[in-house]
């Protein structure tokens, strides 16, 4: 077995994560939101700018090279980290725009009137607003499945809804509000033996848990790179060659033609036929860097490095009067919403922040889901393996203030 992570060395890897704000030293909650950068990726995009600047795949001279490079290399490595195949990857600027592309290039050629698309209450409205685009152009229908009341999903009326008119099932893998890791292997393996294609938004999971694409059986799984520790900006979705074969272009332009005559266009093959224009060259790098640390920490030691984080932040937290906590579900990511009687989370973000916690209140751009909890916002610690048990102990003091403040 290997030795276990040094995580305070680790946590020195993040600058950012040294910093003080108003005075006070940063308690930095809010991962789910975006994660902080290691020094690895920051030195990436510094390399890449000071080094190896220039357009991709274009360019015969040296530094062309080197940035095609740069930017196939972060290809190969999502692809290693998901296991599966380069030409399976296709680059995106982050999830919205993957699961947009599946949305155009898969869903509106072969959607029609009577068909259903399922989706789930916990979705974020990435994972919701693209399937209603696809539904308004198609006459196609969209059909929810209902959660629990410990915020899992409610797997018998998911399989109950899986009946011949559902084309596609859109669902995330890790919900960004309730933290639900959602047993998205059998589901995949339940829709896949009904015909039914799938999605999964993979935003919230991939930079928390070993994710292996082939194993989860699903036909699309989308991320974004900047909640990896990489860049804005970047992302990937990853699918099944036999789809991206048969998909066509979302955008045209540079890139991803063969041949373009005023008669018609010869499209470049999958996965360029998606990666129309210059890319964020750079910020790839950087992905690739993030990719590289990632995995030289271990996406199993992160799941179990954040689940003790988490049952140390849910202990706590359950110990404040009044407080409540949204999602309980059994597998669960480090991610707590909350509410405290009597209080705007508003109020208690803006508070907090004050004394250095950074937390993110609102709706988490889940509607729906805040919607069903019967509250109009919470507020949302997300953790990630470079927190401490310190720094609970210093956001659960700071929650007390503020609440005593707050009457
Ligand atoms: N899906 C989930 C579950 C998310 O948490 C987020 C970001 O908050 C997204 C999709 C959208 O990601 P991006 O804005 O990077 O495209």
């Amino acid at each position: 077995m290997s030795a276990a992570p040094d995580w305070a060395a680790l946590r020195a890897r993040f600058p950012l994560l040294a910093r003080e704000v108003h005075g006070k030293p940063l308690v930095y909650f809010d991962s789910a939101n975006t994660a902080q950068k290691p020094d690895a990726v920051i030195a990436a995009v510094d390399d890449f700018y000071r080094h190896h600047n220039a357009n991709v795949s274009r360019a015969v001279h040296q530094l062309g090279n080197e940035a095609t490079e740069a930017y196939e290399g972060a290809r190969a490595k999502l692809a290693r980290f998901l296991g599966a195949r380069g030409e399976e990857i296709v680059l995106t600027s982050g999830t919205t725009f993957a699961l947009n592309l599946v949305a155009h290039s898969w869903a509106l050629p072969r959607l029609k009137a009577g068909d259903a698309i399922l989706v789930t209450r916990m979705e974020h409205h990435a994972n919701i607003v693209p399937w209603q685009l696809v539904a308004q152009r198609t006459g196609a229908r969209i059909e929810v499945v209902a959660l629990a009341p410990d915020g899992s999903l409610d797997l018998e009326m998911l399989h109950g809804k899986l009946t011949g008119a559902v084309k596609l099932l859109a669902l995330t893998h890790t919900s960004n509000v309730l933290g639900t890791v959602n047993p998205v292997r059998e589901i995949c393996r339940e829709a896949r033996r009904r015909g039914i294609v799938t999605v999964v938004d993979g935003s919230q999971a991939a930079p928390h848990r070993p994710v292996d694409v082939a194993a989860i059986g699903c036909d699309f799984y989308a991320f974004t790179g900047h909640k990896l520790c990489g860049p804005t900006g970047t992302g990937a979705l990853w699918a099944r060659r036999e789809h991206l074969e048969a998909m066509p272009p979302f955008l045209g332009g540079g890139e991803m033609i063969k041949e373009v005559r005023f008669e018609g266009t010869v499209f470049n093959d999958p996965p360029h036929r998606f990666e129309a224009g210059t890319p964020n060259i750079a910020g790839f790098a950087g992905l690739g860097a993030a990719v590289d640390f990632l995995e030289g920490v271990g996406m199993e030691a992160i799941r179990a490095r954040e689940a003790e984080l988490l049952a140390h932040l849910t202990e706590e937290l359950d110990r404040i009067e009044g407080l409540r906590i949204f999602g309980r579900a059994p597998d669960k990511a480090a991610v707590v919403s909350f509410a405290i009687d009597g209080t705007h989370s508003h109020d208690l973000a803006t508070l907090l922040d004050l004394q250095g916690v950074a937390v993110r209140s609102g709706q988490h751009c889940a509607h729906p889901l805040l919607q069903w909890l019967g509250v109009g916002t919470t507020c949302r610690a997300s953790l990630a393996f470079y927190n401490t048990h310190e720094e609970i102990e210093a956001f659960v003091a700071a929650l007390r203030r503020v609440r005593a403040l707050l009457g």
